[in-house]
């Protein structure tokens, strides 16, 4: 497989450290607010990676975080602290927010069919193991104390800027929004490791620490999280572009003079969603969420498929014609795989067959997760001139890495076109039987289901709610 690499800006081959086996992190959403669908966008891709790494055959290990503390309005250090805002903003206690909005991104990702990391970690959770790394960073000298909080001495690498020339304009993010800059500062990129100095007096979460209460940096989590749980060697970091700096930048930084050695080999940053209105924001315009997708009537999976119809490393402008042209693909999409579904002579599976287009298919993935043009191949599945056994046994394949559930939506089709057949007198003597029912006259029910059955059809009781179906 080759993979854009954001540090060398090329194209490169996947080479994980250990052969067979991939250590991959990715930075977990601040749960502050519900994740945005541009938020999910990311997860998205990410999620398409780590099942294209698993169908490749790597044994793929995935952990990420999940904010709860530390992220401060700006990426930097300047700003509020977005889950006290957030906090203040329902009445409620930074955790109990902190529970909820986790809760609601991993019903948004089960809803867009994204698995979950075999290890998350809420970054609470782990605040020895940041007090361990930052004390380590001070011995090492690649920290100090000031005015109470303790920063990372960015002079002391050889190189800070990792993914590309970053200027004073980006660092003062938080000043522009009307925020001092902080003096306490040796060197203008230098960050916050570990606050005691509480800008906000009313910080709910504070710990005990070597340098007195307080609270952990953003930054510090990701870094500590990744190395417990995926050791001394990532092969892959994942996050939205807007990571890449300051975020990422500072990861590596205290990474590496933690370490001691080179630590993370790829770097996968997925570009935003934009509105035709510029960045996807949670305050500005339309509060864009999955549920409000759901409300309007679309299927979560039509926005998934709708992201995959473009290269991660582009971005992407949301609107609901754009939503809508998808939505019309996915549906002729599953309804081509329902035909093939209902055909009665399938025919074989035929290897060869089966091995060739999924060649096609890897190509594509191979080639810096090109998902449109595996779409491509597997409209070309479609329309190529094999058994139909072939064709569902590919789709079914390529699904596991696209995931959109296309035999299951296939599958839905087939049962609700079984159901608008069902003539309009079987109709009206199961809604007979369903009053009758009602009434607990159950012999009155028994003789309508075998007057139905007489007249060809077999009515069952589901979870779903009554089924009719003609007898086989
Ligand atoms: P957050 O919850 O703010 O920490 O962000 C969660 C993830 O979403 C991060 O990886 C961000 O880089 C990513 N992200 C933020 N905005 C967008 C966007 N408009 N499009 C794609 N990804 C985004
Ligand atoms: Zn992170």
């Amino acid at each position: 497989m080759r993979i854009y690499n954001s540090t060398s800006h090329k194209v490169e081959k996947f080479i994980p450290k250990t052969e067979g086996k991939v250590q991959m992190y990715t930075c977990g959403p601040t749960v502050y607010h519900f994740a945005h669908i541009g938020n999910l966008r990311s997860y998205i891709m990410e999620d398409v990676l780590e099942k294209y790494l698993d169908y490749a055959g790597y044994d793929v290990n995935r952990v990420m975080n999940i904010t709860d503390v530390g992220h401060l309005t700006s990426d930097g250090d300047t700003g509020d602290d977005k889950m006290l805002k957030g906090a203040k903003r329902e009445h409620k206690t930074v955790m109990e927010i902190a529970k909820f909005y986790t809760d609601a991104f991993f019903q948004d990702c089960k809803k867009l069919n994204i698995k979950k990391p075999d290890t998350v970690v809420p970054a609470t959770t782990y605040i020895g193991e940041f007090i361990k790394v930052i004390r380590s960073l001070m011995e090492k000298g690649y920290a100090y104390e000031a005015g109470g909080n303790i920063y990372f001495d960015t002079s002391k690498l050889k190189k800070y800027y990792v993914f590309g020339d970053f200027g004073e304009e980006d660092l003062a993010v938080g000043v522009r929004e009307g925020v001092e800059a902080d003096d306490n500062k040796r060197n203008k990129a230098d960050f916050v490791l570990w606050f005691t100095k509480s800008k906000f007096d009313d910080q709910e979460l504070k710990w005990n620490s070597p340098w007195g209460i307080g609270y952990p940096g953003w930054h510090i989590e990701c870094s500590c999280i990744s190395m417990k749980n995926n050791g001394e060697y990532l092969d892959i970091h994942c996050g939205g572009i807007d990571n890449q700096f300051p975020h990422h930048t500072n990861e590596i930084a205290q990474s590496e003079s933690f370490l001691g050695h080179p630590w993370c080999s790829y770097w996968f940053h997925v570009h935003h969603l934009n509105t035709s209105g510029g960045k996807m924001s949670k305050s500005k315009g339309e509060f864009l969420t999955v549920s409000l997708l759901e409300e309007k009537g679309y299927d979560p999976l039509v926005y998934r498929f709708f992201c995959l119809q473009s290269h991660y490393r582009k971005s992407l402008v949301f609107s609901y014609e754009n939503l809508d042209n998808a939505k019309a693909a996915y549906d002729k999409l599953t309804a081509r795989i329902a035909q093939l579904m209902g055909e009665n002579d399938k025919g074989e599976i035929a290897a060869a067959d089966f091995e060739r287009l999924k060649s096609g298919f890897s190509a594509a993935m191979d080639d810096d997760l090109n998902t449109s043009n595996a779409i491509t191949a597997l409209y070309d599945v479609l329309k190529a001139d094999i058994s139909t056994a072939t064709k569902l046994a590919l789709t079914e394949d390529f699904d596991r890495v696209l995931s959109l559930g296309l035999s299951d939506r296939a599958k839905k089709l087939i049962e609700k076109s079984a159901e608008e057949n069902i003539p309009q007198d079987i109709r009206d003597l199961a809604a007979q039987r369903a009053e009758a029912r009602k009434a607990k006259n159950f012999s009155l029910a028994d003789e309508l289901r075998d007057k139905i059955s007489a007249m060809g059809y077999v009515i069952e009781e589901t979870r779903q709610g009554t089924k009719i179906s003609k007898k086989a």
